[in-house]
C-alpha cells in the first residue's frame, strides 16, 4: 500500500513536471512573438529604407536630367555633340544603362552607346509616356524592342521660347547592373531574406531571382495591399509554398511596392535552443525546489507516520511508552493528544476492570480468577510454593443463629485476620463461600503449617462479630515439581476433610508421596 509520502512526493513531482512544463510553453510563444515581431520591425525598417533610397535615387536621377535638358536645345542641331555629352554623362554617374535624346516626333537624335536606331520613331511605352507627359517622368517598366525589360526616366526638353523639343531619357536596364540595382539589391541580412519590388501593374520589376523578374504577382495578396497605397506586415506563403514573414513600403513615384521578406523558419528556428538553454537553466532551480520542497513534505509527513505506527503498536500489544513525536502542527497535535488520551483512558477501564474480575467484592481479597493467573505464572517460572487451604468450622450454624449479616461480617473478619498474619509473605484469596486459601512463595511445608497454626490459634483467642471466637479447619501443602496442579489441590483439599474429620479447628499437612 503507498504511503502518504509517496503521494506527496508524486504530487511535488507532477506539480514541478507541470511548472516547468508551462513556464517552458509559455516562453516558447513570448520568444516566438518577439522574434516575430523583431523580424517584422526590421523588414518594415528595410523595406521603407529601401523605398526612401530608390526615391531619393529617382530624385536625383530627374534633376541631373531636368539641368542637362536646359543645356540640350542649343547644341541639338548637331548630333555628334548630343552624343558626346550624353555619353559623358552615362560615363559620370552609374545611374543609366543607356541614354538617348528624342525630338517631338519620337524621331532618336542621339544615343549613347550607339545602338544603331538614330533617326528612328520610337513607339515604345516609355517614350510616348514622356511625349504625352512632357514633364520629368519615371515610365512603367516595359519591355523594350532589344527585349530587355526597362524603365526611361526623362526630362522634356523646351526650347527658349517654350517650344516643346523632346525629351532626354535615360533607360534602366531592370535586369542588369546599375545604381537602381545596388539600391534594392543589397542583402540586408545572410539568412534568407530578401527584397522584391512589384509595379503598379503587379509585375515583379526586381526579385534576386533574376529569371522571375517581369513575372505578374498580382495575385499575392501582399501585392494586391501594397498597390492600394498601404505599408505593413504580415506572414505569407510564397509560390514555392514557403512560410515568410513580409513588410511592405508603397513607392509613390513610380507606383511601386517594395517588399522586404525573411524566412518563418529563420525566424523562428532560434526558439527551440532558448527553450532548450532555459530547461537546462531551470533543472538546478528545479532540484533545489524540489530538494526543499521533499525536505518539507517529509517534515509533514513523518509525525503522520509515526503515529499511524503508533497506533498500530496500540492495536497489537496495547499501551506500553508513548513515543515523541514532533507534533508541530495543529492536526498531528490533536491526533496526538487525542490517541494518547484515548489509549490510557482504555488501558485504566481495562485495569480497573482486571482488578475487579481479580477481586472479591465481600472481603477486598482476591478470588479464584486470581489464583489460576498467579499458578500460570509460577509453574512457568517453576517458583517454589506451598498453599493454606481454609474452611470455617460450622459457619452454617453461624448464618443460622445471627444471621447471613452476621455471617458476612464474619468473613470479613477472618480475611482481615488472614491479611494481618501473613503479612506480605503470601496471597490471601477467597475460593468459595466461606473457604479460603493463602499462597505462600518460597515457603516449604513446615513454614506454612506454622503459618496456618498462627492463623488458627490468633482465631482461637480472638472474638469474632458474633461476640465469640471462630474455629477453622486447614489443609496444609507444599506444590511438588511437576505436579498436576489439580491433583496438588485435591490432596490439601484432603488434607483439609481430615482436619474436619479429626474433630475441627485443626491444621493437617498433605504429603505428595
Ligand atoms: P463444616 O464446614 O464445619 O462441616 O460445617 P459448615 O456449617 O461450615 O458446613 P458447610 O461448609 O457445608 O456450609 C457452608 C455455609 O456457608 C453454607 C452457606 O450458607 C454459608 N455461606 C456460603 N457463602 C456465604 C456467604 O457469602 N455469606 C454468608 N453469610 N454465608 C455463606
Ligand atoms: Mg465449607
Ligand atoms: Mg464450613
Amino acid at each position: 500500500m503507498k504511503t502518504l509520502r509517496f503521494w506527496i512526493l508524486l504530487l511535488i513531482s507532477v506539480t514541478m513536471v507541470c511548472m516547468l512544463g508551462i513556464g517552458l510553453i509559455s516562453a516558447y510563444f513570448v520568444i516566438k512573438n518577439n522574434l516575430v515581431n523583431d523580424s517584422q520591425i526590421v523588414n518594415k525598417e528595410y523595406s521603407e529604407s529601401v523605398a526612401q533610397n530608390t526615391e531619393k535615387l529617382f530624385d536625383r536621377m530627374l534633376s541631373t536630367l531636368t539641368i542637362v535638358a536646359e543645356q540640350i536645345p542649343h547644341t541639338m542641331h548637331d548630333p555628334t555633340l548630343v552624343e558626346e555629352r550624353l555619353k559623358r554623362l552615362l560615363i559620370s554617374g552609374n545611374h543609366f544603362n543607356s541614354m538617348s535624346v528624342v525630338n517631338s516626333d519620337g524621331v532618336v537624335i542621339a544615343t549613347s552607346p550607339d545602338v544603331g536606331i538614330t533617326g528612328a520613331k520610337l513607339k515604345s511605352t516609355g517614350t510616348l509616356e514622356a511625349l504625352a507627359n512632357r514633364i520629368p517622368t519615371v515610365s512603367s517598366p516595359y519591355t523594350a524592342t532589344t527585349g530587355r525589360l526597362i524603365i526611361l526616366v526623362s526630362a522634356p526638353l523646351w526650347s527658349e521660347e517654350h517650344e516643346y523639343l523632346g525629351f532626354i531619357a535615360g533607360t534602366i536596364y531592370l535586369q542588369e547592373e546599375n545604381s537602381l540595382q545596388e539600391v534594392i539589391g543589397t542583402h540586408f541580412a545572410n539568412n534568407g531574406s530578401y527584397i522584391w519590388v512589384v509595379d503598379e501593374k503587379g509585375n515583379l520589376i526586381y526579385h534576386p531571382s533574376e529569371e522571375r523578374v517581369g513575372d505578374p504577382v498580382k495575385n499575392n495578396p501582399i501585392t494586391q495591399k501594397v498597390l492600394r497605397g498601404e505599408s505593413g506586415s504580415q506572414r505569407v506563403t510564397n509560390t514555392l509554398d514557403q512560410d515568410f514573414l513580409a513588410s511592405y513600403t508603397y513607392l509613390p513615384t513610380s507606383r511601386w511596392g517594395i517588399v522586404s521578406q525573411t524566412p518563418y523558419e529563420v525566424v523562428v528556428n532560434p526558439v527551440g535552443g532558448i527553450i532548450l538553454k532555459m530547461f537546462w537553466l531551470a533543472i538546478p532551480l528545479i532540484l533545489i525546489t524540489m530538494g526543499l520542497a521533499v525536505y518539507v513534505a517529509n517534515k509533514i509527513v513523518f509525525p503522520i507516520r509515526d503515529l499511524a505506527f503508533f497506533s498500530q503498536q496500540l492495536r497489537e500489544h496495547g499501551l506500553t511508552k508513548r513515543p515523541i513525536i514532533p507534533t508541530w502542527y495543529y492536526e498531528v497535535k490533536q491526533l496526538d493528544e487525542t490517541i494518547h488520551a484515548y489509549a490510557l483512558e482504555q488501558k485504566i477501564k481495562l485495569d480497573r476492570f482486571e482488578e475487579t474480575s481479580l477481586t472479591d467484592t465481600l472481603t477486598g481479597l482476591k478470588n479464584r480468577r486470581f489464583m489460576e493467573d498467579i499458578k500460570r505464572k509460577w509453574l512457568e517460572t517453576e517458583q517454589e510454593f506451598s498453599v493454606i487451604m481454609i474452611d470455617i468450622d460450622k459457619f452454617k450454624l453461624v448464618n443460622d443463629t445471627y444471621g447471613h449479616q452476621v455471617g458476612d461480617e464474619v468473613l470479613q473478619f477472618l480475611s482481615r485476620l488472614m491479611i494481618d498474619t501473613i503479612a506480605s509473605e503470601g496471597f490471601p484469596l477467597r475460593i468459595g463461600g466461606e473457604e479460603f486459601l493463602i499462597l505462600l512463595p518460597d515457603k516449604d511445608l513446615e513454614k506454612a503449617t506454622s503459618i496456618a497454626e498462627t492463623l488458627r490459634q490468633r482465631l482461637e483467642v480472638t472474638d469474632s462479630p458474633t461476640g465469640r471466637p471462630i474455629n477453622i479447619s486447614v489443609g496444609v501443602g507444599e506444590y511438588s515439581k511437576g505436579e498436576n496442579y489439580s491433583d496438588f489441590l485435591n490432596r490439601i483439599d484432603l488434607a483439609l476433610y481430615v482436619a474436619k474429620s479429626n474433630g475441627r479447628n485443626r491444621v493437617e499437612q498433605s504429603i505428595n508421596k
